[in-house]
């Protein structure tokens, strides 16, 4: 057994995952940090999925009679889990999705402050009260649970896009069953006990209110098309949620979807360039530009983009590049080799599409040579080709030019998804057009801040292919649940809406 694999097992255990949850074949599970095998997880397919939805069904006829503000407790409990166990599961993401460790620990960070917004949300499930045009009447709007709410996840954020649906779902009275990607079985595990360990705590939950199912888009599809998933929740690729979508649609299911994203950030000629820099190389090379929201286009006014892109030339030269779990570094491994291949391939494309390209090799670790190092890669494009509309999970930073907003903003929203965005000006006018309605078209839109990184207090998600969906903060919550308009007539008499009479 290999140091990560010894690494792993202690870690797994410290978080509470029993050994009976580990197996001889299965899913095996590797470190990108070097290639090597960490563990096994036995599979789970449809037949699972299936009993696990109709547990969870059960669980929830009891979980939405149980007042909101006492379901928050159970969220509160999580919270207070998650702060005792911060550094093992942040260093387990690491391990798991090849993150480097202080994003490993800002990702746990990130589930205790969904923690503690749905714990304040659930005393405030406010629906309004209406002006009734009948005399004695009154209307007022009530928020009810939904069901069983399927959470699908991609590797990327194995466990912050679970506590963002699950904290929320919980609050709103719905149950859970989660399908994580398949690469990253062993974090949704240690999510699993450390939720275990708040039910303990909490008492009187009933069994099945979570369930998790371990395996890949077979028992995926299980549960988007089983009726009692009243909620489906999937983040991933377009291409998933291009399958998903229209099965969900077409049992009249509610879906949100968190797909895709192909980010850029507009320098405009006043922007403060020393930060556009710093903000360009976080949200480009950070996680290995494996974020949805990671920033893959740039487009530079032609009066500062000589200048931008030398220094950001010179930036990317000393980014460094290693082990996610030693200090100092900054950009780790990618996934696997397949997205290694994969981010090879769109550098030709670009290359044959015109592009000049700086960087974007193979880097090679010490000792870590089953690991998939990219270095970050620059490539200025002559035009807004093939390749740059399409998401690439990987560091590679497209630069296009301009020579005025409109056509800065036609380039801009000129892709088919719609994540996130920003624009770095001191230019007011410039500011506020970029964030009008006739300026970019995503579902996040930045002035002076690189397009990844959210708080957990905005709504998160995005247009177009990027899906609609909407998790997280701000009125979120209102997607798990189910809205009723109630009208009650206080009076003697029964008058019809819209004056209509009908005297019997
Ligand atoms: P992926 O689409 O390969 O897999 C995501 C999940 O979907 C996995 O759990 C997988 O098993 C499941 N799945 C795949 N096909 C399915 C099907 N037909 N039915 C049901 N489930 C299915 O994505 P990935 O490689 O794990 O993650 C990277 C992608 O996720 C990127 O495109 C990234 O932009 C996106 N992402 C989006 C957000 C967001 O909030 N918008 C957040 C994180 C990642």
């Amino acid at each position: 057994m290999s140091n990560l694999a010894q690494e792993t097992k202690s870690l797994l255990f410290a978080l509470g995952v029993s050994a009976d949850k580990l197996a001889t074949s299965g899913i095996e599970v590797t470190s990108p940090i070097d290639g090597s095998i960490i563990a096994h997880v036995a599979e789970q397919g449809a037949a699972d999925t299936n009993a696990a939805v109709n547990k969870a069904h059960e669980a929830f006829k009891k979980w939405r009679t149980i007042p909101a503000p006492a379901r928050g407790e159970l969220v509160r409990l999580l919270g207070e889990e998650l702060r005792a166990h911060k550094e093992a599961l942040g260093k387990l993401v690491t391990i798991e999705c090849g993150k480097i460790y202080s994003e490993g620990l800002g990702e746990v960070q990130e589930m205790i402050d969904i923690c503690d917004f749905a714990v304040g949300q659930s005393r405030q499930l406010y629906g309004k009260t209406i002006a009734s045009e009948r005399p004695g009447h009154r209307m007022m709007e009530t928020w009810h649970p939904m069901g069983v709410c399927g959470v699908i996840s991609a590797f990327n954020f194995p466990v912050a896009v679970w506590s963002w649906n699950t904290c929320l779902a919980l609050i709103c009275g719905d149950s859970v069953v989660w399908k994580p990607s398949e690469k990253t079985p062993l974090t949704a595990l240690a999510c699993e006990a450390i939720l275990q360990k708040a039910l303990e705590r909490f008492g009187d939950a009933p069994e099945g209110l979570h369930e998790l199912v371990i395996g890949g888009p077979e028992a995926g599809q299980a549960l988007v098309d089983n009726p009692k998933a009243a909620i489906i929740s999937a983040t991933g690729s377009t291409r998933m949620g291009a399958a998903v979508g229209p099965r969900v649609a077409s049992r009249f299911g509610r879906s949100i979807l968190e797909l895709g994203g192909n980010n850029a950030m507009v320098v405009a000629p006043s922007a403060d360039l020393d930060m556009a820099v710093r903000a360009i190389c976080f949200s480009a090379v950070g996680t290995a530009g494996q974020r949805c929201t990671s920033l893959r286009r740039v487009i530079a006014h032609d009066s500062i983009a000589d200048e931008l892109v030398a220094s950001l030339k010179k930036a990317y030269a000393t980014l460094p590049v290693g082990s996610p779990l030693e200090d100092g570094t900054l950009v780790g491994p990618l996934i696997d080799e397949q997205s290694f291949d994969t981010m090879q391939t769109s550098l030709k494309q670009a290359a044959e599409e015109g592009g000049s390209v700086f960087g974007g090799g193979r880097a090679s670790v010490d000792g870590k040579d089953g690991g998939f190092y990219p270095t970050p890669a620059i490539v200025e494009m002559p035009a807004q080709s093939d390749v740059v509309r399409t998401e690439t999970f990987a560091p590679i930073l497209y630069i296009l030019r301009y020579s005025d907003l409109d056509q800065a903003l036609e380039l801009h929203n000129e892709v088919p998804q719609g994540l996130s965005s920003c624009i770095f000006t001191l230019n007011m006018r410039e500011a506020e057009t970029f964030m009008s309605a006739a300026g970019s078209d995503c579902g996040i839109c930045n002035v002076n801040i690189g397009p990844s990184g959210a708080e957990i207090g905005g709504a998160f998600g995005g247009e177009k292919e990027t899906g609609g969906g909407r998790e997280s903060g701000s009125d979120a919550w209102k997607g798990y649940m189910r809205r009723a308009t109630n009208t009650v007539n206080y009076s003697a008499e029964l008058p019809l809406a819209q004056g209509v009479k009908f005297d019997i």
